[in-house]
């Protein structure tokens, strides 16, 4: 008996729940409960393994590698973020895209390998979004490259999941790195004053940016961006301003192919594609926002060009269409 009862002990919780609920094994002796053992493993009984791929995709454009790393999900309830619309409208736009009331909703980032310059493209939340993000550092790792290889960092604006990762564990985490982001980010989200004027529990935006930012700006290693400029060879900032006063993109091109990383243009694919004009919350302008995401759909749509967006499901790359109504999300393919 007490054979038996250490085996079941060991055996996996399921197994032992099966044989112990169902069968009267305890009755029998060992020979019956190896038999019982033998056949429920030749059923399939293997453990289930729970973990997702690596949190990496990778693709070539033109001579650059572009890698879309994985910093996690953050739940979006869009029907209290979401402005300019209406419950119903929000509501009938997430079921016909199969989402209920909490959208898991990617934070990515992406990392081009120019052949000269290693530039990563926003950070991640680091800890500043709780447990289900913070990924972006083992994601980077697991894609090949080490933190301490990247050139330039690049910031489409100063919210805490786009640059929560630049500073953790008290330490910089790309040391080598210049980081580039709009002047106009750095001017409101780095400034006392502008932070002062908000009431106290909107503070921590602010709070987390400067926390972020300041170690790089204090090692003379941060370059504000003032309109479009290139940045490197196939590397260009372009304003996008309205989502933050800075909000700016990247276009990356090599050999007649392009990829624009468009940083926080859309937060909800399900309505934002069909309904350009529905904002968010976090909109320091909204009626800016909408015009820059608008602009930014015509032209992505007509160039048929790449793009690639922080909070798209990852990999978070694909192209867009015009509809019948709005625009439509079309997902690369898995490729090897
Ligand atoms: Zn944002
Ligand atoms: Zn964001």
């Amino acid at each position: 008996m007490s054979t038996s009862t250490t085996l079941l002990d060991l055996a996996a919780p399921l197994w032992r729940k099966h044989l112990t609920s169902t069968y009267p094994i305890y009755k029998y002796g060992m020979a019956a409960l190896c038999a019982l053992a033998l056949a429920t493993s030749a059923q399939g009984a293997a453990p289930q393994v729970k973990t997702q791929a690596p949190g990496f995709y990778r693709m070539m454009l033109g001579d650059f590698e572009v890698t879309a790393l994985f910093d996690g999900v953050l739940d979006f309830n869009p029907k209290e973020l979401l402005t300019h619309t209406t419950h119903a409208q929000v509501d009938e736009l997430l079921h016909r895209s199969f989402e209920g009331d909490k959208v898991p909703t990617s934070v990515n980032a992406y990392l081009i390998n120019t052949g000269d310059k290693l530039v990563l493209i926003d950070t991640g939340a680091g800890e500043t979004f709780g447990p289900g993000l913070n990924k972006l550092q083992s994601n980077l790792k697991l894609a090949g490259y080490q933190p301490e290889q990247v050139d330039m960092v690049l910031i489409t604006h100063m919210h805490p999941d786009h640059l929560g990762g630049l500073f953790l564990e008290g330490k910089r985490m790309f040391p080598n790195a210049i980081v580039y982001a709009g002047k106009a980010d750095a001017a409101f989200w780095l400034n006392e004053a502008e932070m002062n004027k908000v009431p106290t529990e909107k503070q921590k935006f602010f709070h987390d940016a400067q926390s972020s930012m300041n170690p790089y700006v204090q090692a003379g290693k941060f370059k504000p961006i003032l309109g479009d400029t290139q940045l490197a060879p196939g590397i260009t900032a372009v304003d996008a301003h309205g989502h933050t006063p800075g909000h700016t993109i990247y276009a990356v091109e090599s050999k007649g192919q392009k990829l624009m990383l468009w940083g926080d243009l859309v937060h909800v694919a399900a309505v934002q594609f069909p309904e350009p004009q529905v904002t968010i919350e976090f909109d320091v302008d909204s009626n800016l926002a909408a015009v820059q995401r608008k602009k930014a759909y015509v032209e992505a749509a007509k160039g048929r060009y790449l793009v690639g967006s922080a909070h798209l499901p990852f990999p978070g790359l694909g192209h867009l269409r015009a509809a019948r109504k709005g625009y439509e999300w079309v997902p690369v393919d898995y490729l090897p």
